[in-house]
């Protein structure tokens, strides 16, 4: 029989709702709409759509968004000055540094300028640190776009063996730490598995719910899946023949027990994440 399908787009749009009501809650209260400011490089493409994606979602949701646009000549201490000033704007709740900057960018010591209750991607080490400790400030979005899938589709953590399939700083590394933190969402058994991993396959089968960040398109075919597992894939590649995932949908779909699509799967709900980081930032310097 074929997989449940996990529908982001569905999913973003109940919990957008949900975030609407309370930031509406919040301005009437507060006298203040919560602000993101996003700051974009340079003028790659796919960048310029993901900035206008989260300036579209902050209006339709009564967020208000603004864009910094720099020349992609910038230097580190040009863009060290705007974050400063940003961090110092009464008016701006969430900055963004939207990634990759250019090369001769130290992204590093921008990313660490950011002020952390302004951190709403999560990326400074304080609040890497506070996610370790399961004390976070913020979750960064993806992971918790990830979190929220589980959730609210009631699929248990707690006990189950999940295995992550990718190491990165912005993806696995996080999501593997909150699955395994005590509480709701978390309580996992969590394998985390790389480029460099032995006997992949054979680990990937072993997954009550497993999660695939890699940027591979469908690396993952239909027998390295357990039959009834979730499958959650985070990996969104430009293919001939359009936007496709780390994860082989149409052979997976026949062995798991429920999977996310790609388009229209963990992405949705990364910008919605988004959008309560920015609301529960205004609320921290309310
Ligand atoms: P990344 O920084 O490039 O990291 C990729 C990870 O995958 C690395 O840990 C790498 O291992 C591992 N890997 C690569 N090839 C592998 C292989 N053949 N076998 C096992 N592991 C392998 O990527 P990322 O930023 O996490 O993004 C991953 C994917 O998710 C991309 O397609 C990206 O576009 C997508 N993404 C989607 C969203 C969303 O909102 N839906 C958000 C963020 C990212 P090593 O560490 O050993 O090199």
């Amino acid at each position: 029989m074929a997989a449940t399908l996990l529908d982001g787009k569905a999913l973003a749009d109940t919990i957008r709702a949900e975030i609407a009501t309370q930031v509406a809650d919040f301005t009437h209260r507060c006298g203040v709409k919560p602000c993101l400011a996003a700051v974009l490089v340079g003028d790659d493409p796919a960048s310029q759509v993901y900035v206008r994606n989260k300036q579209k979602a902050c209006e339709q949701n009564g967020l208000v968004s603004q864009l910094h646009r720099m020349e992609a000549a910038t230097s580190t201490g040009q863009l060290l000055e705007r974050i400063d000033q940003l961090n110092t704007d009464r008016n701006v709740h969430g900055i963004l540094v939207q990634l990759p900057l250019p090369k001769q960018v130290d992204s590093n010591r921008v990313l660490d300028a950011v002020h952390p209750k302004k951190d709403v991607d999560a990326f400074h080490p304080a609040n890497v640190g506070r996610i370790m400790q399961g004390r976070p400030l913020f979750l960064p979005c993806t992971p918790h776009a990830i979190q929220q899938i589980l959730l609210r589709h009631q699929i248990p953590t707690a006990g189950a063996h999940i295995v992550v399939i990718g190491r990165s700083d912005i993806v696995g590394k996080p999501i593997a730490t909150m699955l395994m933190q005590k509480g709701p969402g978390g309580d996992a058994t969590v394998t985390v598995c790389h480029s460099r991993s032995r006997n992949l396959p054979e680990i990937a089968r072993l997954a009550d719910i497993l999660i695939v960040a890699i940027g591979r398109a469908n690396f993952v075919t239909g027998d390295m899946v357990k039959p009834g597992a979730t499958v959650i894939d985070v990996g969104i590649n430009r293919t001939e023949s359009g936007l496709v995932g780390d994860v082989d949908f149409n052979a997976v779909r026949q062995v798991a027990g429920a999977i996310t699509p790609v388009p229209g799967g963990v992405g949705p709900l990364t910008i919605t994440m988004l959008l309560h980081n920015t609301l529960l930032a205004a609320r921290l310097q309310a």
